[in-house]
């Protein structure tokens, strides 16, 4: 197989230059390289911001409606494309097909939501605040902008925040995860396409050399940021330590309470869905289970028959439900937790390494198969740690205040669920538990666009979340006007009443 050159893009084409340093990407599904990405060092980070700071004068002026129009065919692009790009996340990921397709998906109800930006922009105003004076605000773009991504969305995650920092006039330099790069620059060709003009979207590739330029450059002027809790914290003490607007997304641990009355098909099936689809690589995947007594049992023989059934494969067979991980280092510390919980005295009741592989793959697929521990308590690393893979853990509590109680003293708080019929239940433990995102009877609640994602504690750093409203209020700043003007004039040579000379503060009559 030949091996494909990754590179910036910078301007509005591929990047020329020659890269000192490169990283290798893998095809999960084979365990070979396909490609290798060039890793930026300063300069070429530099050479970005430049670009995106050339091309901002002109951008931000752009009328909404002409940057309207551009995100309006960006939409169409995406959609028309969504198999190629799907395909591209296949490779690079392993995650099947259909998941890939869902998270362009959901990317793209991003974009949908950021073609509104002529009414998301509007701003208000006041007639009359005080005599003869209005006051009005409008939100202006911030600059150049940075957005920094994990590997497990390489479409989606990017999409939280670019169309809506282009929209509302920014322009952006991308990072992505150098595991799977290839999807950002895809959707960089697609801007293009869409008519956007060239350094308004821009991607480096590399590892933490770019990072650390992008949050120490004077000309950038946000950044977001999704990732592993610890390079949240230092994204954002760095970013803000710099000056700069910074909202980090970090790790998670999601449980998923369920309550004696639920419908355990219904939570059995969440379990499976939301704990083994992406191979647990998601950041709202469940990653623990916490049964009140006494659904245990029931509950675990229910799922347990499920994930027999799984299909494990190649992420480009139509068959396959569950692809490998991404990389054979993060498979290889996936699976170390499977020794360490049965040391540290949970019970594995299911060991993914027995899980059947199927279709042609060859034997260095990057793969393990879904996997339970049951009896898991505070304390092991099983629990303690967020592994991101196929690894569900189910805890058991006496009472719906013990699940609580866990769930609140984690130090995460991504996102959350609560199976049960009861809905007083429901809407207490909507109240009182202490997670950014909850579902009810529903295992994975993203929000859609027009809401905004975040988590709490450990897994967000900043104070406002990802799209909707809030990614609105994060790519842009206020400015409210107070504004008067003089009468009209009565004709020419004539005058108008002036104000007379005051020194007091100014106040409302
Ligand atoms: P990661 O933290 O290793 O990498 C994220 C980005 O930071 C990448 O672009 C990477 O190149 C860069 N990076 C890595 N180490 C760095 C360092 N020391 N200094 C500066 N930059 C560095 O995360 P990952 O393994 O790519 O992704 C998985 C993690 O992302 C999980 O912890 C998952 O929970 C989290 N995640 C969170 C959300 C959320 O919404 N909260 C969403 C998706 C993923």
């Amino acid at each position: 197989m030949t091996s494909t050159r990754i590179t910036h893009w910078i301007a509005g084409r591929p990047w020329s230059g020659g890269a000192e340093r490169r990283g290798d990407v893998y095809d999960p599904a084979t365990g070979k390289v396909t490609g290798q990405v060039d890793f930026a060092d300063s300069a070429v980070v530099d050479q970005a911001v430049g670009a995106a700071l050339a091309a901002f004068r002109d951008w931000r002026s752009t009328s909404v409606a002409k940057r309207a129009g551009v995100l309006f065919a960006f939409r169409e692009l995406l959609n028309a494309r969504r198999e190629e790009l799907a395909a591209i996340i296949v490779s690079e990921h392993g995650k099947v097909h259909s998941d890939a397709l869902g998270e362009v998906a959901r990317g793209q109800e991003v974009v949908e939501y950021a073609c509104g930006i002529p009414h998301l922009l509007k701003g208000g105003f006041t007639e009359q605040a005080s005599t003869g004076v209005d006051v009005y605000s409008v939100r202006q773009p911030l600059g150049p902008v940075a957005v920094i991504s994990p590997f497990n969305f390489p479409a989606m995650v990017p999409m939280w925040f670019f169309p809506l920092a282009v929209a509302a006039g920014n322009t952006v330099v991308v990072k992505p995860s150098e595991k799977d790069p290839s999807a950002a620059n895809f959707l960089a060709a697609l801007w293009r396409e869409a008519g956007l003009p060239d350094g308004v979207f821009n991607v480096v590739h590399g590892d933490k050399a770019a990072v650390d330029r992008l949050l120490e450059h004077p000309d950038i002027k946000a950044v977001s940021f999704v990732g592993s809790t610890p390079v949240a914290r230092h994204v954002y003490e760095t970013g803000t330590r710099h000056g700069k607007r910074v909202q980090a997304l970090g790790g998670a641990k999601n449980h998923m309470l369920v309550l004696p009355d639920a419908d355990l098909d219904l939570a059995a099936d969440a379990a499976v869905n939301a704990g083994f689809g992406a191979a647990g690589e998601r950041c709202m995947a469940v990653s623990v289970l916490v049964a009140v007594d006494p659904v245990g049992d029931e509950l675990v023989t229910r799922i347990k028959r499920r994930m027999a059934s799984l299909t494990v494969g190649p992420g480009s067979a139509p068959a396959s439900e569950m692809g490998p991980l991404v990389t054979g280092a993060h498979r290889d510390k996936v699976t170390s937790y499977l020794d360490a919980g049965v040391a540290e005295g949970a019970e594995l009741a299911v060991d993914g390494r027995g899980h059947p592989v199927t279709g042609d793959t060859g034997a260095d697929g990057f793969w393990l198969g879904p996997t339970l521990f049951d009896r898991v308590r505070p304390g092991m690393s099983v629990y303690d740690d967020e592994i991101f893979g196929p690894v569900l853990s189910v805890v058991r509590v006496p009472s719906y205040d013990d699940g609580l109680a866990l769930i609140n003293a984690n130090p995460y708080g991504n996102g959350t669920a609560v199976f049960t019929r009861d809905g007083g239940a429901a809407r207490r433990f909507r109240h009182e538990v202490e997670v950014g995102m909850v579902g009810v009877n529903v295992p994975i609640p993203v929000p859609v666009a027009y809401y905004s994602f975040g988590g709490w504690k450990s897994s967000l750093f900043g104070d406002t979340h990802a799209y909707g409203e809030d990614g609105v209020k994060f790519f842009t700043r206020a400015k409210t006007v107070t504004q008067r003007w003089p009468e009209p004039s009565p004709g020419p040579g004539g005058q108008g009443p002036r104000g007379g000379i005051d020194l007091g503060f100014p106040t409302n009559g």
